[in-house]
């Protein structure tokens, strides 16, 4: 109602075509602050999450992407080929485009190649997930060593590509079932610094992508509205694989998302699916306020899209050395957070039921 009574004031002002493009616009806005996400009963959480399958994911996504693949490499562009053929190889059909393009970096241009996958294109509105899947650049004198960057952020994407696999038959179901919100994935290139982390080298990918989709159209042929505005939220996953995770909260604005994703935590603990998690909450800490963390979500952030920044804090011990490898993950927190988060996508893309399952049903 508010929606409309603030619709009807703009009548009076301005003509009819661009009052229905503002009222669209206050409507979506509207619908994204009040979106609920739906409960899923103990029965239904117990298939889903039974659904994902970590040494699957172990080897067929964290295992190819643990590679050297910075910028214009050569594990570089195996590791976009291996995303776009496996997002191209599930049921529920992603539309799956990439945005390349060249910068200047402090070792001259390089090219750069965000991808970018949409599970509805036509749908309103679009629940984010991103990731970087580029790695940290070390020259080869450092000491011979490859530097792989398993939670930084091989594991996060490794997560995303599992979520899409083990759930292709929930999320071809609400694609079809002609949802509102639909699931838009973002692997960016270029996070790292390739020299020394200043505003101009660092965050390539997405400065590039946050532009691009601030001046694309959507819905496609719109004037008013752009695909930033499409986004519901945007959560970011990075530096996930360390043992005993913690995601503290950096956003006011989104502190019911995850407060919402400690829910999850809580329920999974009661039904006892989450493994060496003596605790009812570990992860999900939305009363520890956590500083601002450049990443990323930046871009995004300074164009007014509402921020869920899944980092670890402190970040993983490993981070950015030769030991953030294979052999430093924690599996158990990587299985449990895995089953959270394809918890917490289905339960945000499923339309809130009009008579819900009791949660202890
Ligand atoms: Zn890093």
């Amino acid at each position: 109602m508010a929606a409309l009574k603030r619709c009807m004031c703009l009548l009076s002002l301005i003509s009819i075509i661009s009052t229905r493009t503002l009222c669209d616009t206050v409507t979506r806005r509207e619908e994204k602050l009040k979106h609920e996400a739906s409960t899923l009963s103990s029965s239904e959480l117990r298939s889903v999450v039974a659904q994902t399958d970590l040494d699957r994911m172990w080897q067929d996504d964290l295992k190819p992407m643990l590679v050297v693949r910075y910028p214009g490499s050569s594990g570089s562009q195996a590791v976009q080929q291996h995303i776009k053929s496996t997002l191209g190889s599930l049921k529920a059909g992603w539309e799956v485009t990439e945005d390349s393009f060249y910068a200047h970096t402090p070792y001259g241009q390089l090219p750069f190649t965000n991808i970018m996958a949409t599970l509805n294109p036509a749908a309103k509105r679009q629940l984010v997930l991103a990731c970087h899947y580029d790695s940290k650049y070390y020259p080869p004198q450092w000491d011979g060593r490859e530097f792989v960057g398993a939670t930084d952020s091989a594991v996060p994407c490794s997560m995303i590509l599992e979520l899409t696999r083990a759930q292709d038959e929930e999320l071809k179901m609400t694609k079809d079932s002609g949802s509102e919100v639909s699931l838009q994935l973002l692997f960016f290139d270029g996070e790292e610094a390739l020299y020394q982390w200043t505003s101009e080298d660092s965050l390539y990918g997405s400065r590039h992508l946050a532009h691009r989709m601030s001046t694309t159209a959507h819905p496609p042929g719109t004037t008013n509205t752009n695909q930033l505005d499409a986004i519901d939220l945007f959560v970011l996953l990075d530096l996930i694989g360390g043992p005993d995770p913690r995601f503290g909260n950096q956003f006011s604005s989104t502190t019911r998302w995850l407060s919402r994703l400690q829910n999850i935590e809580r329920r999974l603990h009661a039904l006892g699916v989450l493994e060496n998690h003596p605790n009812e909450v570990q992860y999900f800490w939305p009363s520890q306020h956590v500083g601002l963390i450049l990443d990323d979500h930046i871009p995004f952030l300074n164009r007014g899209v509402r921020i869920l920044h899944l980092i670890s804090t402190p970040f993983p011990t490993v981070w950015h050395t030769f030991d953030d490898n294979q052999e430093n993950l924690d599996r158990s927190s990587i299985n449990n957070l895995n089953k959270i988060l394809q918890v917490f996508v289905l339960e945000y893309l499923k339309k809130k039921s009009q008579n819900p399952v009791p949660e202890d049903s």
